[in-house]
């Protein structure tokens, strides 16, 4: 930090701001993300809500990021049993949440609700549990969405998570670096091995971008991470790229094993 704080030039501005902002807390009193109670700051949630979500604290896999009863659990690498059995592609991985009911209201609102205001208070807290995954040097890459669903959501929730992800890193952000090429619906139905080996060829990095890839520490983000077919296709496809590591960040983390996928809603959306 410089000395922003104490120059006396911007005083006055600084006055001006926070008397904007009385005015606008008055007119609009800052309110609860989710349930719309009020709060001190814009951007929080209210002490009931924050209370109804699962932070995801140490003790907590290294590979995959589920938390631990014990460190027991983990092994010298700090892998749990699972994934000593069968490694995850990707390098590191770690989840902000549980992916639990007040964590799913969240991200739902995000991806179908247009509440794109919750990406900050979401990739804030992707932040507090990246230490030793994101770095200056790495570059964050988000899970793609197809240009069919961005059409129709004009957005895509991973991007907005990455941006506020690689902001507060002060690292640097590639939104389009990965694409998907197939469509995700056209999936539904399909097996677990199925998914693994369509969604191998759905998602490719762009050509242009395999330079500046190469030998980088890459930090893909997501909302979710559930079975990890999309997490692994996207790695595989980095790593082709020559990235030196994939870290995988995510708002949530869906608990136990589940052969189910988040990412592939049977109907559209
Ligand atoms: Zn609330
Ligand atoms: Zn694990």
């Amino acid at each position: 930090m410089t000395s922003e704080g104490t120059h006396p030039v911007r005083l006055p501005m600084r006055i001006a701001r926070a008397a904007g902002q009385f005015v606008l807390d008055t007119l609009f009193p800052p309110s609860c993300q989710l349930c719309g109670a009020e709060t001190d700051r814009a951007g929080l949630l209210c002490i009931d809500c924050f209370k109804r979500l699962t932070p995801i604290n140490a003790p907590f896999c290294r590979k995959c990021g589920h938390p631990q009863p014990s460190a027991a659990y983990l092994n010298e690498m700090g892998c749990c049993a699972q994934c000593e059995r069968s490694p995850p592609v990707w390098n590191e991985a770690r989840g902000a949440f549980l992916y639990d009911k007040a964590a799913k209201d969240l991200i739902l609102q995000l991806k179908y609700a247009d509440r794109q205001e919750h990406a900050r208070f979401l990739g804030d807290k992707i932040c507090r549990v990246a230490l030793g995954v994101l770095d200056q040097a790495c570059i964050v890459v988000p899970v793609p969405v197809h240009r069919k669903r961005l059409l129709k959501r004009r957005y895509n929730q991973a991007a907005l998570l990455a941006w506020v992800v690689s902001k507060q890193a002060e690292a640097q952000c590639l939104p389009d670096a990965l694409v998907r090429v197939t469509p995700t619906n056209s999936l539904a139905g399909f097996s677990r091995q199925e998914r693994y080996r369509e969604l191998a060829e759905a998602i490719v990095v762009k050509p242009r971008y395999k330079d500046e890839l190469a030998g980088k520490n890459i930090v893909l983000v997501d909302d979710v991470l559930t079975s990890g077919a999309t997490a692994s296709a996207c790695t595989k496809a980095l790593k082709a790229a020559g990235a030196t590591s994939v870290s995988v960040l995510v708002a949530a983390l869906v608990p136990g094993q589940s052969d189910g996928d988040l990412d592939f809603p049977v109907s559209g959306g």
